[in-house]
Order: structure tokens, then C-alpha cells, then sequence
């Protein structure tokens, strides 16, 4: 592709997003197709002559739109936002023509200064404490995910446990994590990386609104260090991906200090409500974490991938990841005024993430956030009032913020109408809504938090439930 090739596709190509995202609503939400249709669509063979743009965009929008998930659909209300911004896919399109790897600061030194700067500025904007800015004894630094932050939390916690001994004389046996069965799945699957099967994992008991509960965690704690073992790791999470539940965070971190333990708080999806200072109480128990993480690219539109991870105890998190080949040497490094962000995460190379958050910041700013996280957020309040208005329907946990978890209540149906509720509604293609199981029951989610969703979608939405619903029968 030369120069001038590569400017008339990408302005086409521009030109096709800023289409495709300010249309996404006329489209359904979720495709028809089925396993194997897109691979049936696709040559079996590689190309063996090159194509013109113009039909690589034609596949496009003939086998790959129509087989697409529209996460960036307002009636999107599975899973959780992963939201895009055009602010973010511009820098990620700067990113990819800078095309330089960050992995060290000599390897580009606006790559990493820039993510220092953009991240404690994250930080300010959340009102995190002090502890995990650059400027102290921790710092933040961007990961693709909050599955890689957990796994940088529990490692950071195992060198601190093991006094960095670890694959040499250090001994990991005896150590013991605590999460609730609430937890993230990636806090199971980082402790099993990191060498902590489950009978080394604790799983807490919760409360009836799925929040740890901080007894059960002193017990099992007393009771494991009375059997010899080592409490080293406990998460809280600040909004469950089930429910959104809020552990306790200060309670659990008076336990973690008197115990030793690391305390890492989980708030992937949350965190990022503290952005509105009305939220903030989302960061309580903070100031006690030894490490933090919350994902930009799901509720804020920072497209993915861009989670951002703080600790207060650099040292530990270093002791764990450092590593230096003779060819990653440099004197910036050596002499203790540079920092190789390499040694903050699990790869080598780096991309420049911080674009994204830089353009977000400048270009969509505070403001815009802050808005959608409230108009969100009432628009929830109202739609679980509307919910608690129609008797065939209940809540089945606390909505502070963003998503209502409800189920069909006993006498039109309960587990069974539920189930089929969901089905039926994700089979309109108009709306798509993902399950989860509460205390052993059918549970549907609906999270309101797309970038274009108003209240008309919900609104909608929520009208597609009630029909869908056969009516009481009298008596
Ligand atoms: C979404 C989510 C995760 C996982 O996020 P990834 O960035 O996809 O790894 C972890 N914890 C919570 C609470 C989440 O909401």
C-alpha cells in the first residue's frame, strides 16, 4: 500500500466508522447467525493476488457487520458497557501509525512519560488516594485488562508473602487466598496461574446483598492460621460483574492488616463511577488497598483494551516482575531516572495506550463522562421503580448504580418464566440481556450503561419484558 493508497482508504475506512457508530441503533442488536457460518462465508485458502480496498470493505459489510454483537447498540444491556468513543479510536489509530513499542522508556520516552502523567491524572479525576500516584511510594500504570491487573495483584502479594523468594527458596504451600464465589472469574483463574490451587482459595461467604461478609473472612483467617497456613491475598470487589455487589472494603481491610494480608480491590466496572464525586463512596476503604484497578474501556469509552492498575507498594509489584536481559539495558534505568513500565506487567511489549486516555480526556472531557455516569444512573432508579411497579416482576439485589438484576416473581412463573423471559427477549434481536444465577436462581441482568443508551431505549426495553410476561391470573 503506498502513502497516497493508504489516505484514500483511511478516510474511507474513517468515514465508514463514523457511519457505522452513528447508526448502530438501526441495526439489531445481536446477529442470527450460526456456529460456522462465518468460517463457511470465509475462502478456505489465503489470498493468492491482492484486492483493492474498496472490496476488503465490501466482506465487511457482507460477512463480518451482520455476524457482530453491537456492543456499541443503546439496547445493548448484557454483560457490561464496552464502550468506544471516537475521541479513543482516533488515538488508537495514532498508536498504530506511531507504531512504537513502550516497553522501556528508552524505547520511547513519550510513551511512558505520557502514561504517567495521563494515569495520576486518572487518578485525581476518581479521587484515589494519594498513595497510588506516581509521586509516592506506588503509582498506576495501564493493562489490557482487569484479568492482567488481578494477576499482577496476586503475584505482587505472593513476592511480598514469600519475602521474593519464590522459585528459588521461597515457599508458596502455605499460602491462603480469600475472594466470594461473586468474585470475578479472573481471580480464580490469576490464583491458579500464580501457583494457588483452590485448596489454597478460600471462597468467603456473602451476605443477601452478595457482599462479602467481613465475620466469615476473620474466621476462616483465624482458623487457617491456626492450622499453620499463610493468609497472604484477599480481593474486594466494588461492583460485582453478577450482581454489583460492594464488599465492605474498610472492614476487610482492617482483617488484611492484622493479618498481613495484600488487599486488592476489584472495581472493573464501578471504579469508574467515582468519576461524579456524588459516587466517590465507591472508593471507600482505598486509603487501606495495597492495590487498585478499574477499567476505562467499560463504562467511561475508553475503547478496549485499557484497564488501569495502582499500587501503593511498588516494590513488591517490581520484585515480582522485574527482569533485565543485557539488551534491555540502558542508562536512563540504570541510573534510577527512568521508569521501564515492562516490569509493572506480565508481557514485554507495549502499546501506547495512553493516547486514549490523553485524546478522552482532552477531547470528550470531565464533563462528558460525568453525564452519562448520572443520566445512567437515574435512568436506572427510574427503571427499577417501574419494576417495582408491575407485581409479575422482582429485584433481587440492591441497584446503586447501573444494573438490575431481576427475575420473574413466584406466582407468574418464577425460575422457569425467567429463564424463558431472557430467551425470548434476546430472541426479538432487539434488545439483549445476559443471565446470571443469585443463590441458585435464574437471574436476568440488565445493565444500562452503552454510551448511546437514553431512556427511550430502556424504556422499550423494559416494555418488551412486561410483554413478553404472561398477565396474573385473577385470584
Ligand atoms: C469486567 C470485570 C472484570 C474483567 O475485566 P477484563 O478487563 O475483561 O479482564 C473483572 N472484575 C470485574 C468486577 C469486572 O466487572
Amino acid at each position: 500500500m503506498t502513502p497516497e493508497e493508504f489516505r484514500r482508504a483511511g478516510h474511507q475506512l474513517v468515514d465508514w466508522i463514523a457511519e457505522y457508530v452513528a447508526n448502530v441503533e438501526s441495526r439489531p442488536v445481536t446477529s442470527d447467525v450460526v456456529p460456522g457460518d462465518v468460517l463457511a462465508a470465509l475462502p478456505e485458502a489465503p489470498p493468492d493476488t491482492v484486492d483493492d480496498f474498496a472490496s476488503v470493505l465490501a466482506d465487511v459489510d457482507s460477512t463480518i457487520v451482520p455476524a457482530l454483537t453491537h456492543w456499541q447498540h443503546p439496547s445493548f444491556f448484557g454483560y457490561f458497557p464496552a464502550n468506544s468513543s471516537y475521541s479513543s479510536i482516533l488515538a488508537e489509530l495514532l498508536s498504530a501509525g506511531l507504531g512504537v513499542n513502550g516497553m522501556s522508556w528508552v524505547t520511547s520516552p513519550a510513551c511512558t512519560e505520557l502514561e504517567i502523567r495521563v494515569v495520576d491524572w486518572l487518578a485525581a479525576l476518581l479521587g484515589l488516594p494519594d498513595r497510588f500516584l506516581s509521586t509516592s511510594d506506588g503509582g498506576g500504570v495501564i493493562q489490557g485488562t482487569a484479568s492482567e491487573a488481578t494477576l499482577v495483584a496476586i503475584l505482587s502479594a505472593r513476592w511480598r508473602a514469600t519475602s521474593g523468594r519464590v522459585n528459588n527458596d521461597g515457599d508458596t504451600t502455605k499460602l491462603v487466598a480469600y475472594i466470594t464465589s461473586q468474585a470475578h472469574s479472573s481471580l480464580e483463574k490469576g490464583l491458579r496461574i500464580a501457583g494457588i490451587g483452590t485448596a489454597q482459595t478460600r471462597i468467603v461467604a456473602h451476605d443477601e446483598t452478595f457482599a462479602m461478609r467481613p465475620d466469615a473472612l476473620a474466621e476462616a483467617v483465624a482458623a487457617d492460621r491456626a492450622a499453620g497456613l499463610v493468609p497472604f491475598f484477599v480481593c474486594s470487589s466494588r461492583g460485582t460483574t453478577s450482581s454489583m455487589a460492594f464488599d465492605p472494603t474498610p472492614a476487610i481491610a482492617e482483617i488484611a492488616r492484622a493479618n498481613g494480608m495484600w488487599l486488592h480491590v476489584d472495581a472493573a466496572m464501578s471504579g469508574i463511577a467515582a468519576l461524579a464525586p456524588e459516587y466517590r463512596w465507591v472508593n471507600d476503604g482505598l486509603e487501606s488497598a495495597d492495590s487498585y484497578c478499574t477499567n476505562p474501556h467499560k463504562w467511561m469509552g475508553i475503547n478496549f483494551d485499557c484497564d488501569v492498575y495502582w499500587t501503593a507498594d511498588r516494590s513488591a509489584l517490581l520484585g515480582a516482575l522485574s527482569i533485565l536481559p543485557e539488551y534491555l539495558r540502558s542508562a536512563a534505568a540504570a541510573a534510577g531516572a527512568a521508569v521501564d513500565l515492562r516490569d509493572w506487567q506480565i508481557p514485554l511489549g507495549r502499546r501506547f495506550r495512553s493516547l486514549k486516555l490523553w485524546f478522552g480526556l482532552r477531547l470528550d472531557g470531565i464533563d462528558t463522562f460525568q453525564a452519562r455516569i448520572r443520566d445512567h444512573v437515574t435512568i436506572t432508579a427510574e427503571l427499577a421503580a417501574w419494576i417495582a411497579d408491575d407485581p409479575r416482576f422482582e429485584i433481587v439485589a440492591p441497584h446503586p448504580l447501573n444494573l438490575v438484576c431481576l427475575r420473574v416473581a413466584d406466582r407468574a412463573g418464577g425460575d422457569e418464566a425467567t429463564e424463558r423471559l431472557i430467551e425470548d427477549a434476546n430472541a426479538t434481536r432487539r434488545v439483549l440481556f445476559t443471565r446470571t444465577v443469585l443463590d441458585d436462581r435464574p437471574v436476568l441482568r440488565f445493565s444500562v450503561g452503552g454510551a448511546q443508551t437514553q431512556r427511550r431505549h430502556v424504556r422499550a426495553a423494559w416494555e418488551l419484558l412486561q410483554s413478553l410476561v404472561a398477565p396474573v391470573p385473577a385470584g
